[in-house]
């Protein structure tokens, strides 16, 4: 990593700290509009009031205190249970020309008084720090000489004992906090549980409603389950839908891990194993193969996942069914970090569940309980096949999701399952449980209807009942999905401990009334078909591969992920819209100007050579809506804006490209933005004068503009029998919309 010294953005934050967080979201993150919250949260830490941030993984916690760390004069302490994750982090901020540090046991004694020199002289403006370096006399004394202007506190759960990761140096941090009373405190976790949330703001002493809660709906992520019955060969049939892209695929075994890992590679993927069982070498390279990009799949326990910031994982499987519905959510989670379309598999056997089931009993008192009804809770979840699968998801975590159906599910997007009269085998399966006492499990239940001569049949004698041996219709499986239908629409109890059945009233009443019963006797594999999001941005594959290239030896050249140079959107962007200069590459999200200054022309030079060599032109790129309730962020970039009002108020282009010192062309494509955008354009003389078309071919020309519409050239330039140069046209469709 590079020593601090050589920082050259110093001068972009003084710069910077006259600006304000929109402008500091386009011109460092090179992002149009801030998402859902994040514009709340970052004006209550400017107002320097104390606030607790929960957000789901990939929620966009981390611009909440960078960009204030970007206003304020001083210093911002970012304190970080995850080691590994800090020199990622920092080298991300210094990829966007953000001077940040981090200050933990990793680094070397002279880098570490190297770092600690770099704060005292205010060279930098977030320091990450690991809690237990925090508490150190060391550390409290440096600060001590700085200003300190925001203490963030990440993975902010681990302050309470009521959270799943507890840490007991968290606890010391309320302490640290009152030793700065200037500095503001920003607390950050994604669990969502009340419980947790209350002893973090009791914990650090805030006051008041600064609470700010984000959705935890992923809405890129489409989540399926599905029948698990070959295992092995499904996933390897569903892999091949993601060629050379990433992925996480769970198994509830080291052994799993193991046997999964070889059989996926004897199928030719390029996949690695990752487990407690490894020694750490092994798992940190492997780690590191996958986050670089050298390795696309891994198959792992879920002792991987914790603290991976990557954010191009197209996919995660589950394997074995997870132990909770909290797990898997979190695990699903780690997908579509970067907001693109990420896929979300269960393979589901019930067989899975007994596994489960088994180890569970061996735990004793309220351990076991509490395990068997997480347990219950996410069968429950997997077997449901006609309910939004959001719902239950997200109800879990206390939200209501108040749409029907979500489209980004299995459920919403199946064909509605074909509901048969299964009246009789309901009433058989009902009065046989009512005739076994409600004192037995779906599995004896349908080894009495199918005249079973087991052990356990006959001591109990239920060879002897009016039910015995009246069910051989269907097979043991069918009656299995049966019983758990009956589950499902609430006509049977199955008891959390021993899984034993017993009637409801609804039973009840429904037997005594003769009522009619439907449902499936056959388990369907369910057809998902997927609807086009109509958000996503068609681009160039071909070219995004080049790209991507481009991207992994950049990266490979630096020693860092590819992530840090630009992230997969970004990618996806300049492979749809085509940018060939320096100005359009600004354009796209993901762009600030310091990743422009240091890779823009890397990219521009991938881009130029294939759109001449395809006759591909730039394509405009319309700003993205904003999903956030502000509008402000999606109008045109501010310098659009600002020529196109100089523009309007009179400013002929001439002197526009005297005073920003830019040639016709750039100007030219502002105002086209500008007037794409919606906003009205003069319609000034020196549109017509800078042109030397002939009369005939420019009316010919606003006629074509007319009938094809002005997003873009290559209609019209084939209209004209290319008599018209694109230059020339690009002219001439700003006379268009400025009519
Ligand atoms: P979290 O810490 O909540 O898991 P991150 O801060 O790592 O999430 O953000 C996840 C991803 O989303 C990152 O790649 C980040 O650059 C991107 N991101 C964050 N805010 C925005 C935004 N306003 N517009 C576009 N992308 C964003
Ligand atoms: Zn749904």
């Amino acid at each position: 990593m590079l020593p601090c010294r050589s920082l050259s953005a110093h001068f972009v934050v003084k710069y910077q700290a006259m600006l304000s967080p929109e402008i500091i979201l386009k011109s460092t993150f090179g992002y149009d509009s801030f998402r859902p919250l994040q514009r709340e949260i970052i004006d209550n830490v400017l107002a320097r009031r104390d606030s607790l941030a929960i957000m789901p993984t990939g929620g966009g916690k981390s611009l909440c205190y960078q960009i204030p760390a970007l206003l304020f004069d001083g210093l911002t302490v970012v304190v970080s249970p995850l080691i590994a994750l800090m020199k990622d982090q920092v080298e991300q901020m210094r990829a966007a020309g953000v001077p940040a540090l981090f200050l933990n046991s990793t680094l070397s004694p002279e880098a570490y008084s190297d770092n600690m020199d770099c704060v005292r002289r205010g060279q930098t403006k977030l320091l990450y720090v690991a809690p237990e370096t925090l508490l150190t006399p060391r550390i409290l004394d440096l600060l001590a000489q700085v200003k300190l202007d925001c203490l963030t506190i990440d993975e902010a759960h681990c302050i309470s004992e009521w959270g799943h990761d507890f840490r007991p140096e968290y606890r010391q941090l309320a302490e640290v906090r009152c030793r700065y009373p200037e500095a503001v405190c920003l607390a950050l976790t994604a669990t969502a549980t009340q419980r947790v949330r209350a002893d973090i703001s009791r914990s650090l002493g805030f006051s008041g409603p600064n609470e700010f809660v984000a959705s935890f709906n992923r809405e890129n992520l489409f989540i399926e389950v599905r029948p698990k019955r070959d295992g092995a060969a499904q996933l390897a049939r569903f892999l091949k839908r993601f060629k050379e892209q990433s992925g996480i695929i769970y198994c509830f075994s080291r052994r799993q891990v193991n046997q999964l890992s070889a059989y996926l590679e004897e199928c030719g993927c390029s996949v690695r194993p990752y487990h407690a069982g490894l020694d750490d070498g092994t798992r940190s390279r492997n780690q590191e193969a996958f986050i670089r990009d050298d390795v696309q799949i891994m198959v792992a326990t879920i002792a991987f996942g914790m603290g991976i910031n990557k954010s191009n994982v197209r996919f995660v499987v589950h394997y074995d069914l997870p132990k909770s519905i909290e797990g898997y959510y979190q695990e699903i989670g780690r997908s579509g970090r970067d907001g693109l379309p990420a896929h979300c598999l269960l393979l589901y056997s019930y067989g899975d569940a007994a596994k489960l089931k088994y180890f569970i009993n061996q735990k004793e008192g309220d351990e076991r309980m509490a395990a068997m009804q997480q347990l219950d809770a996410i069968v429950r979840y997997a077997e449901n096949e006609r309910k939004c699968r959001r719902k239950p998801l997200l109800a879990y975590f206390g939200e209501e999701f108040p749409v029907k159906h979500c489209g980004n599910c299995d459920n919403c997007n199946a064909e509605p399952p074909v509901l048969e009269d299964i009246t009789i085998p309901a009433q058989k399966f009902l009065s046989c449980v009512f005739r076994t006492s409600e004192g037995f499990g779906a599995v004896h239940v349908a080894d009495v209807l199918l005249g079973s001569k087991n052990e356990k049949v006959l001591r109990f004698r239920h060879d002897t009942l009016s039910t015995y041996g009246i069910g051989k219709e269907l097979t043991h499986k069918q009656w299995l999905h049966l019983a758990r239908q009956l589950v499902q629409m609430g006509f049977l109890n199955q008891d959390n401990e021993y899984r034993t059945l017993s009637l409801t009233d609804t039973a009840r009443a429904a037997l005594k009334s003769r009522a009619k019963f439907f449902g499936q006797l056959q388990e369907l594999e369910k057809r998902a078909k997927r609807k086009e999001n109509r958000n996503e941005l068609e681009y160039d594959q071909v070219l995004f591969d080049l790209l991507r290239a481009k991207r992994k030896e950049v990266a490979d050249a630096k020693g860092v992920p590819p992530y840090v140079i630009f992230s997969d959107p970004t990618l996806v962007e300049m492979a749809a819209y085509y940018p060939q200069s320096r100005q359009s590459l600004l354009e796209i999200a993901g762009v600030g100007q310091v990743k422009l200054e240091k890779f823009g022309d890397m990219f521009i030079e991938v881009i130029a050579p294939y759109c001449q060599e395809h006759n591909l032109l730039e394509k405009i790129r319309a700003t993205a809506p904003a999903k956030s309730a502000r509008k402000s962020a999606s109008r045109p970039t501010t310098r659009t804006t600002l020529l196109g009002e100089a523009y309007n108020q009179g400013t002929s282009l001439n002197s526009l490209m005297e005073q920003h010192q830019v040639k016709a062309g750039t100007i030219i494509d502002h105002l086209t933005k500008y007037a794409l955008a919606g906003n009205r354009l003069r319609d000034g003389e020196d549109l017509q004068l800078l042109t030397s078309v002939s009369p005939e071919d420019q009316q010919a020309a606003l006629a074509a503009f007319e009938e094809l519409g002005a997003e873009y050239l290559k209609p019209v330039f084939e209209k004209l029998d290319g008599r018209v140069s694109y230059d020339e046209l690009k002219l001439l469709r700003l006379h268009h919309l400025a009519r």
